[in-house]
């Protein structure tokens, strides 16, 4: 029996002038189109978001399928900063660290109640929300999300990052943001 051919879920155009044999867009478009759909996520897992996100990699969610096949465990080739758990005030200065080993453009999503507001640990040990010491893009509320959600957040951070200009990093409101977060003088 000849098996049926796999199927594959084509990337869509970005908006252009098309004409036959002629496709025109913006390096923006192009360039966005690319970054979206090749994210090297970072996962910072400390505690129990981090096995939601276990399942999220698995077979049955398969992050891969959305280019992010390949997770970074290195910050200077990864351009996602996936923040999963608690994060106690003494692990915030490691956490800022990472983020700053990690090259331009890059982006952060908080995954569930602690990453984005300490979550049930309102006690003086634990971080109130990591963007306290990094600038977030986009946040998963729950504890735990449930890997739809975890994708969910991923498909918002593809919205952001297919959708950048690409002088945004050079601008002076970004330059703005790093330095009120003591990420650059
Ligand atoms: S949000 Fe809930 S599930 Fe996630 S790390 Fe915090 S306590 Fe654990």
């Amino acid at each position: 029996m000849i098996n049926s051919p796999p199927k594959y879920n084509k990337v869509a155009p970005p908006d252009g002038y098309q004409a036959p044999g002629l496709f025109a867009t913006t390096l923006d478009k192009v360039v966005g189109l690319a970054r979206k759909n090749s994210i090297w996520p970072l996962p910072f897992a400390t505690s129990c978001c981090g096995i939601e996100f276990m399942a999220t990699m698995g077979a049955h969610y398969d992050l891969g399928r959305f280019g992010a096949e390949r997770l970074s465990f290195s910050p200077r080739q990864a351009d996602l900063l996936m923040v999963m758990g608690t994060i106690a005030k003494k692990m915030a200065p490691v956490l800022q660290q990472v983020y700053e080993q990690m090259a331009e453009p890059r982006w952060v999503l908080a995954v569930g109640a602690c990453a984005s507001s300490g979550g049930i640990f309102d006690t003086y040990s634990v971080l109130q929300g990591i963007d306290r010491i990094v600038p977030v893009d986009v946040y998963v509320p729950g504890c735990p999300p449930r890997p739809e959600q975890i994708i969910n957040g991923f498909m918002k951070i593809q919205e952001l990052v297919g959708s950048e200009p690409l002088r945004r990093r050079y601008s002076a409101e970004y330059r703005d943001l790093l330095v009120r977060y003591g990420i650059i003088k």
